[in-house]
């Protein structure tokens, strides 16, 4: 493998910058590598090589012109197919989408050209971010570099198997219920879910509105920081957009100093069900930061053993009702329009062929809760417990500075083994659901591989709405030490097999 593919995305904004290499080197290496691997990785949806090296060519123009080019400029991005991008295809993984060319760009879209960084192409999902390993994607299923018989995590899996194989340096993710997080934990990468509406969702596909958290993915804390700055910030046209200035979340990752913060073991966020290998990592990592200076304490959010059962009834309520828009008359594929059918004949056989079975499943599941029958005791109940969660947050937050678990109960899983088992499938984000329902923070960085299966483990760090810099401090602090423990570097020199 070429070195350039191993530096991260600040040593290659460093390398750039001095003009040891070019941005169209640095994007051919990468398109070189997609062509080598992808094949077995299968990350990416779409490669957009032309157009990648066009405009890799004229950040270099610019280069040299003289022209002052922003940090990460020329530096190679890969975006999770749920984001507007004009000019290539964006599906939501969803056969019902396939081929639907958007008109315009989402804000995320936009600023990444405007920081200069160089789109390679839209990486795997599952339909509509819905489920924990792409195997729920319209198209096929996403490997995990690690061991290509298991799952790269979901929805985001091929933004985090991209950054685990090399195929870019940098992805962009959304996480709904953990769908930036699970992947990162079980690829061995580090994956940011921030402060609900620090991050614009306009032009990003919507599952469910009140919990789509657009992030950064990276394979390290402050490379993850660098792209938080490009991409986050008041967007005047996303009505939950937060008017506030983002937290310096570089000068966080740089710092890396954990003396006196407390942090909060969150007592329901870990024995049974968890993988044995998965708790000694998290505990050994927790003894890092002690031994950093952090003071640790023990936290109980009591509704957090709700949480699951909670999301499982916002969430399909929200998507029930932001999918009623794939009706067959305004975007992508439409079944029957031959003059015989009705309308409404064409909107359900449509609906009928284009979505899979677990978007139906949480259609349906979500209209149902929704139902004027329903809606106190499902629905509305949920809302009062979601409020519970928030308050559990409220009162953790006065004991601790961040509040900390293992990302995710399990390594990375075997292809097939959940697929047709939903509650084991939902089981992988017991752990990321919280912070996503009560809008605040969390990040997921590498603590080491699981002795028994030797796959990635994630540690999960959560801060309060708007203090997302404590998660960079706390986690490019855990991954200083653990660096220098592993021998220097980041958990992904560990890679072996076929594609280190
Ligand atoms: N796995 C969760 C789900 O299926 C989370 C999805 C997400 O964050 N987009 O809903």
């Amino acid at each position: 493998m070429t070195e350039l593919l191993r530096l991260s995305a600040w040593e290659l904004s460093e390398k750039l910058t001095a003009g040891e290499v070019s941005a169209r080197e640095v994007t051919a290496a990468h398109l070189d590598r997609i062509e080598a691997v992808d094949g077995r990785v299968k990350a990416f949806l779409a490669v957009d090589g032309e157009r990648a090296l066009a405009t890799a060519d004229a950040i270099d123009a610019r280069r040299a012109g003289g022209e002052k080019l922003g940090p990460l400029a020329g530096v190679p991005v890969a975006v999770k197919d749920l984001f507007a991008y004009q000019g290539l295809p964006t599906t939501a993984g969803s056969k019902i989408l396939a081929g639907w060319l958007p008109p315009y760009d989402a804000t995320i879209t936009r600023r990444l050209l405007a920081d200069d960084l160089v789109i390679l192409g839209k990486t795997n999902l599952d339909e509509f971010a819905m489920g924990s390993s792409t195997e729920n994607s319209g198209f096929f299923t996403t490997h995990n570099p690690w061991d290509l018989d298991r799952i790269p995590g979901g929805s985001g899996g091929g933004s985090a198997a991209a950054l685990a194989a090399f195929e870019a340096p940098l992805s962009i993710g959304t996480d709904t219920g953990g769908s930036i997080r699970q992947p990162a934990s079980v690829t061995g990468t580090v994956g940011v879910k921030p402060t609900y509406g620090a991050t614009s969702r306009y032009g990003v596909i919507a599952m469910a509105s009140s919990l789509d958290t657009p992030g950064p993915c990276a394979r390290t804390v402050l490379d993850a920081a660098l792209l938080h700055t490009v991409i986050a910030g008041w967007d005047p046209k996303d009505s939950t957009s937060i008017n506030a200035p983002v937290p310096d979340v570089v000068g966080a990752a740089r710092r890396a100093d954990v003396t006196g913060l407390r942090v909060g073991v969150v007592r329901e966020l870990g024995g049974e069900g968890y993988q044995p290998g998965v708790e000694q990592r998290f505990a050994e990592a927790l003894a890092v930061l002690a031994e950093r200076g952090a003071e640790i304490v023990e936290v109980s959010c009591p509704h957090f053993d709700y949480a699951l059962a909670t999301y499982y009834l916002i969430m399909p309520a929200e998507v029930s009702s932001n999918l009623a828009r794939f009706d067959a008359m305004r975007y992508g594929l439409r079944v029957a329009d031959d003059g015989e059918h009705s309308a409404e004949e064409v909107m359900s056989l449509t609906r009928g062929a284009g979505f899979g079975a677990e978007v139906k499943r949480r259609v349906i599941l979500g209209t149902y809760a929704l139902s004027s029958g329903y809606y106190d005791a499902y629905y509305g109940s949920a809302q009062k417990v979601r409020t519970l969660i928030m308050r559990d947050f409220e009162a953790a937050f006065e004991q601790a500075d961040v509040l900390v678990s293992p990302s995710t109960p399990t390594t990375a899983f075997r292809i097939g083994e959940r697929v047709d088992d939903p509650l084991a499938m939902y089981k992988a984000d017991l752990c990321t659901i919280p912070s996503n329902l009560a809008g605040n923070c969390a990040i997921s960085v590498p603590c080491g591989l699981s002795p028994d299966d030797g796959l990635p483990v994630g540690f999960q760090i959560m801060a309060p709405a708007l203090a997302d810099d404590r998660l960079y401090l706390v986690g490019a602090a855990l991954e200083a030490e653990l660096g220098r423990r592993w021998g220097g570097g980041i958990l992904l020199d560990q890679l072996k097999g076929e594609l280190a």
